[in-house]
């Protein structure tokens, strides 16, 4: 019988609440995931990623993940439950604007890495964790289910069901997203900023191969990224408009779409072929005045969302959950009370300030190439092309990205 009590309550079993509790899983602390989706369901995307699949069968939401984060997840045994079929290291970036000459590519060779990053579906992500956790005596996923309500005072942390079950903890981590209720329940402020751009997401198949790089053109409009998947010829592409464009874009025909879109990126690998739903996700900064309230902590998207122009949502992420995991850890080992705020400090000091900084570089960057003043065109030219040709300093700027 499930007891109603537990050291720990994840809220959220997506990619970084899953991770939060692997992270945790050798501390013997016991922990309850609880999620509203069907997490077991993944048990069936698995099993498909191991046999040889058609374009057709890739998902759609996939993220760049970057050698440190893979190194993360590979401590934990869980990168090593993705198949490898399924990991797309890219070894190359290019990126140009679209207005002027000006580009920058950056080459793992160059720094003697075998590749900057890895493109890999989300959902095999989260059910390469999820089947890492079935092994954990300590830990407890509970799908399927919602919650109502939150207690937390210095005192008791108490999560109450839909069916009003209640589950007791030391301390609630909010894991559950861009939309958090725990941070709703416990009323912690968030500041908001709509980027006034959605982020189409789509698999195509190319005419050339992608050599295993992840393309980036800056248009006006927004960026529009080609990232390899494990098929020579297959890409995910992300592309992100500006509202006014958001309208124009839907109402394309497949064969318009193809067309708009291989122009868009002028026709760097040949004509395209949709090979997949074209779907938009409407982007928004946010970020949550406070991760701390009594007894509840929040990482993740239910702290933070960024732009994906750069491809760091879920890198911070799983950042947050390194940091907040070896926190946890230090006062376990030292026998406190890890769910005070006080001992807690720490972790929202050190994340906090380092999401904000990433935040504020991609709404620079956003500004930067969003702008049609000349100045700025030609000063974004320059500097690309500058950085490009400064050996050092593109090294340096790689192995930041790759967490190096
Ligand atoms: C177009 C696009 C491209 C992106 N590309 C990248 C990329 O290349 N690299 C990168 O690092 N990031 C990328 N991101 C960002 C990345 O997708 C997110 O940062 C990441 O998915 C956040 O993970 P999470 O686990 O914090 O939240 P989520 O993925 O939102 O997971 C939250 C989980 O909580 C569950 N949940 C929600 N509410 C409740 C509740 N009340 N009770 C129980 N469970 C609940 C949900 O079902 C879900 O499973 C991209 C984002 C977009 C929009």
């Amino acid at each position: 019988m499930r007891s109603n009590q537990s050291d720990i309550i994840i809220v959220g079993g997506g990619m970084v609440g899953l991770a939060m509790a692997a992270a945790l899983a050798d501390t013997g602390l016991s922990i309850k995931v609880l999620e509203k989706n069907k997490l077991s369901e993944l048990s069936q995307t698995a099993l498909s990623a191991q046999q040889k699949i058609s374009p057709a069968d890739y998902q759609i939401r996939v993220s760049a993940i970057s050698p440190a984060n893979q190194r993360f997840l590979r401590e934990l045994n869980c990168w090593q439950q993705i198949p490898s079929s399924r990991i797309a290291n890219y070894e190359r970036m290019f990126v140009w604007d679209a207005d002027g000459s000006g580009q920058i590519q950056f080459d793992a060779a160059e720094i003697g890495a075998p590749y900057l990053g890895a493109i890999v579906e989300n959902q095999l992500i989260q059910a390469a964790i999820y089947f890492q956790l079935q092994r954990c005596s300590n830990i407890e996923i509970i799908e399927n289910c919602r919650i109502k309500s939150l207690v937390t005072n210095n005192e008791v942390a108490e999560v109450v069901l839909a069916d009003e079950t209640r589950l007791g903890a030391h301390l609630i981590i909010g894991a559950d997203g861009a939309f958090s209720s725990v941070r709703q329940l416990v009323n912690i402020s968030c500041s908001q900023s709509p980027y006034q751009q959605t982020a189409f997401v789509a698999n195509l198949l190319t005419e050339k191969p992608h050599q295993n790089t992840a393309w980036q053109r800056f248009l006006r409009t927004g960026p529009l990224a080609f990232l390899p998947l494990q098929s020579p010829n297959l890409c995910s592409i992300v592309w992100t408009l500006d509202q006014s464009e958001t309208g124009k874009i839907e109402n394309l025909d497949k064969i318009e779409l193809e067309k708009k879109i291989s122009r868009a990126f002028e026709n760097k690998l040949g004509g395209v072929q949709l090979v997949s739903e074209f779907r938009g996700f409407p982007l928004i900064k946010r970020h949550a005045d406070r991760y701390l309230s009594d007894r509840v902590v929040l990482i993740g998207d239910a702290a933070h969302t960024i732009h994906p122009l750069a491809g760091l949502g879920v890198n911070l992420g799983f950042q947050d959950v390194l940091c907040l995991a070896n926190l946890i850890k230090d006062q376990v080992d030292k026998k406190r009370d890890y769910w005070v705020d006080a001992n807690l400090r720490p972790f929202e000091r050190e994340r906090k300030t380092a999401n904000k900084i990433t935040q504020e570089a991609m709404s620079g960057f956003k500004w930067l190439f969003g702008s049609d003043s000349l100045p700025l065109t030609l000063l974004r030219n320059i500097g690309l092309n500058a950085v490009d040709q400064t050996g050092l300093l593109k090294q340096q700027i790689m192995r930041q990205a790759m967490g190096q």
